[in-house]
């Protein structure tokens, strides 16, 4: 077994979580990826992000919502959002996921409320990007995708290079000449559907880059991979490529040292901004791709007594 599938054994188990989800905000641990649990939080931690150059990519926490009104309650904040980063001036968009906006209800929910949220962006000059989700909902969500980028150009998706789909799912969208956030992926996916091997992921990312820079996309590199970051920025050199035409991008949080050289390169940095109270399955895939941050959390739990009182 995997360090990072005895990472993700231990922290499905339901007392754990429960931990972590009632601890993690209050011990600070949760503050390392996640801006806070309000839009105010996230807000302010954006205008910090803003003032050093860096534009942002605010996201409110949250997936697989029960019914209708949720999704309609979620479509609602993601509006607001918007209106918030128009008043205060942040050079910023958002980036939404389906399953919030009820892709579980059916797809025609998913482009109705998704189609709102781009009209209401293009009316405020701003932008929108579709987070890809697990592989259940890969063909949904470039089917949604699609219907939503047919009418509005502000709106970009994420394609994810673990998956042996994707260079079929750049081909299919190359017609639209969609900004693409390419990424590698964060969902625990099967043999049959993704790469397992690092190595596989890293050569597919290349390749798939290499699509978007050759090609008629806007290319969002979304990597902290230090030597596919390095390969970017010699392709951009290579090709000329002016700073309009692509951007980096990475979360809040993660390779400040990278974000930095990047910034003091000259090119364009967007970090993503999660924030709200469900931030829980994002921590989580946070810390199982990389179980060193564990250590941290341990640390933090420590630090609160947590494992002292259990034993009284
Ligand atoms: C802006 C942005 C948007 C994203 N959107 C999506 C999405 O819509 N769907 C999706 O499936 N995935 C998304 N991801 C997550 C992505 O798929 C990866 O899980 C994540 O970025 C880690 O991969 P990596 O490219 O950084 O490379 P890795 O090889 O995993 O990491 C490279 C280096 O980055 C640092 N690093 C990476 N992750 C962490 C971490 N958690 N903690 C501390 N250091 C870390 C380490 O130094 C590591 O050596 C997004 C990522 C970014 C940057």
């Amino acid at each position: 077994m995997s360090l990072q599938d005895l990472v993700y054994r231990v922290l499905s188990k339901p007392a754990v979580s429960r931990t972590l989800s009632r601890t993690g905000m209050r011990s600070g641990f949760a503050h390392r990826f996640v801006a806070g649990e309000t839009i105010e939080e996230a807000l302010a931690a954006s205008q910090r992000l803003a003032a050093g150059g860096r534009r942002i990519c605010l996201n409110h926490l949250g997936e697989n919502v029960a019914n209708e009104a949720q999704a309609r309650e979620a479509a609602g904040s993601y509006v607001e959002m918007l209106r918030q980063i128009r008043a205060r001036a942040i050079d910023g968009n958002i980036a939404i996921k389906l399953t919030h906006l009820g892709l579980d209800l059916g797809r025609d929910l998913a482009v109705e409320l998704a189609s709102g949220i781009a009209a209401q962006a293009r009316d405020l000059g701003l932008s929108v990007e579709i987070d890809m989700e697990s592989s259940d909902y890969t063909s949904l969500t470039i089917d949604v995708f699609e219907a939503v980028r047919r009418k509005f150009d502000n709106i970009g998706l994420a394609i994810q290079c673990y998956l042996r789909r994707s260079e079929d799912d750049l081909k299919r969208l190359e017609p639209l000449h969609p900004k693409i956030r390419l990424v590698k992926g964060a969902y625990r996916e099967p043999p049959n559907v993704a790469f397992q091997d690092k190595a596989e992921v890293d050569q597919n990312y290349v390749r798939l880059l290499d699509r978007l820079l050759d090609g008629p996309f806007f290319p969002a590199i979304a990597t902290h991979d230090p030597r596919l970051v390095d390969y970017a920025e010699r392709r951009i050199r290579e090709l000329k490529r002016a700073p309009d035409r692509y951007e980096f991008q990475m979360l809040f949080g993660i390779r400040r040292d990278l974000q930095n050289r990047l910034r003091a390169d000259d090119h364009p940095l967007r970090i993503y901004v999660p924030f709200g109270t469900e931030w829980f399955p994002y921590f989580m895939r946070r810390l199982v791709e990389r179980p060193a941050n564990t250590l941290f959390v341990l640390r933090s739990l420590v630090a609160e007594g947590l494992f002292a009182n259990r034993r009284h």
